[in-house]
């Protein structure tokens, strides 16, 4: 049995889903697990053949001699670019040795790898484009466990999305650790972008690579596949934010008005500790520039809270910019050092935890004040939500997503518009839906169901 470690970026957290996200709890969950397991396979009778118990991703990459010393029972562990090695390393472990291929690669992008859908009422999927990080931001592990970034060709997605398409998906979200900084070098064939993609007041630790295809190119092919399909995508890094792809989000009807741009803190002097490239001001520049470019976009953003020698005023700077941007959603974490990290070796983790507590407790606040009026401005007007199914706190409601990603709840009645047929039709999952909004919270918006719709046809707000 292998069980399969849950990705800290790749989950799709609702803003109802404000606890800190720490990787400590994801490692104990799965230390508890392999408890279990192992108690499960030293009971397992010869009838029932053996059990073998797997560790894959990058909790392998990260322990892999912790988890072999402390749990014997553990027969396989695989790093997140070892997947191909599995028939290897489980023929190993059939002979009862323990087997393990943690090493990562510069190139492993799983490209001819098409992922199978498991899940029949599901009607959006995340699509992988890329894979690892060149950036180095001093508080994070990503480049040591998931290596140097690479981007999966464009075909390859794209064989994916129309696969997608034919399932009956109606929403994809491209992810990678730092999508908008894609770029296939393979798809020589297709014309080459050249111009700068650094957003203005940004800067890297690498050299900008020139040449392929890039994000914006990615963006406007896949966006192309169905018209019917909506593109999402995440998490990019503020600094790869081109005014060619502002213009594309825009103009194309499918991909959706909401961008995510993780800020980490409001603090020059915290940012350059953290090495993200940007100060304050070229942050709120941007934020500005998108604005302008796509009028009512929605904006989230990624906030880490007590991060080494965070000081009360780099605190309150942090505050004032929750309040300067007001986001639709935000991820507020407390920061956890990490062994590897540049953090971890030269700077002190000296904020005592109550503080930090204290801290993202006073983030969670001012998120949510400011959420609540940005959700406010959208009551009385008509949304476009696509239904996901019935909501989680009542059988008699449906629920769904506008085009900003913010949940719509709203009653689960037979369709207006065809009652005159006397057909008791209503929205199902994967329908597009029109509701007129009538009340909000900071977390979601509850509305009057109006009628069937068409991603074309309809704006996704008015
Ligand atoms: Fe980590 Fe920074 Fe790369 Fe994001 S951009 S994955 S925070 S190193």
């Amino acid at each position: 049995m292998i069980q399969k470690l849950p990705g800290p970026y790749y989950r799709r957290v609702d803003t109802s889903e404000l606890i800190p996200l720490q990787r400590e709890k994801a490692e104990q969950t799965i230390w508890n697990r392999l408890k279990q397991l192992g108690n499960m396979k030293r009971k397992r009778c010869k009838s029932q053949g053996p059990l073998r118990i797997g560790i894959l991703g990058c909790m392998a990459e990260r322990l892999k001699e912790e988890i072999l010393q402390r749990e014997k029972m553990v027969d396989i562990l695989a790093g997140p670019d070892a997947y191909r090695d599995l028939p290897r390393l489980l023929s190993v472990a059939e002979t009862g040795q323990q087997a393990a291929n943690v090493l990562l690669s510069l190139d492993e992008t799983y490209a001819d790898v098409m992922p199978v859908q498991t899940s029949s009422n599901s009607v959006s999927s995340f699509v992988s484009i890329m894979r690892g990080c060149n950036n180095m931001c001093t508080y994070c592990i990503v480049p040591f466990t998931r290596g140097r970034e690479r981007s999966r060709p464009v075909h390859s997605i794209l064989e994916e999305v129309k696969m997608l398409s034919s399932q009956g998906i109606k929403e994809v979200t491209l992810l990678g650790q730092n999508v908008n900084s894609y770029l296939d070098t393979s798809s020589l064939q297709f014309p080459t972008t050249n111009a700068s993609h650094l957003s203005r007041g940004f800067s890297t630790i690498y050299k900008p690579r020139e040449g392929g295809l890039r994000f914006v190119d990615l963006l406007d092919q896949v966006s192309s596949v169905d018209p019917e399909m909506r593109i999402r995508f995440t998490s990019p890094h503020p600094k790869d934010f081109p005014d060619e792809v502002l213009h594309l989000i825009r103009e194309r009807h499918n991909i959706c008005k909401q961008i995510h741009i993780p800020a980490q803190s409001g603090s020059d002097r915290v940012l350059e500790a953290m090495r993200r490239g940007y100060t304050r001001g070229a942050y709120l520049d941007l934020v500005q520039n998108i604005r302008e470019h796509i009028p009512g976009v929605s904006l989230s953003s990624d906030f880490i809270t007590g991060f080494c020698q965070e000081t009360e005023e780099d605190h309150q700077q942090t505050l004032s910019l929750l309040r300067d941007v007001s986001y639709n959603a935000a991820f507020l974490f407390a920061y956890s050092m990490r062994k590897k990290t540049r953090a971890f070796h030269r700077l002190k983790d000296d904020v005592p935890p109550e503080v930090k507590k204290r801290r993202l407790e006073e983030l969670i606040a001012v998120f949510r004040e400011e959420a609540e009026k940005v959700n406010q401005r959208d009551v009385g007007s008509t949304q476009l939500v696509l239904v996901e199914g019935v909501s989680k706190r009542s059988s008699l409601e449906l629920c769904g997503r506008n085009d900003g990603n913010t949940k719509v709840i709203f009653p689960d009645v037979p369709i207006a518009s065809n009652s005159s047929l006397g057909d008791d039709i209503r929205a199902r999952p994967g329908d597009y839906v029109l509701v007129k909004i009538t009340s909000s919270s900071s977390q979601s918006l509850r509305g009057r169901l109006l009628d069937l719709a068409k991603l074309q046809s309809s704006p996704a707000i008015s």
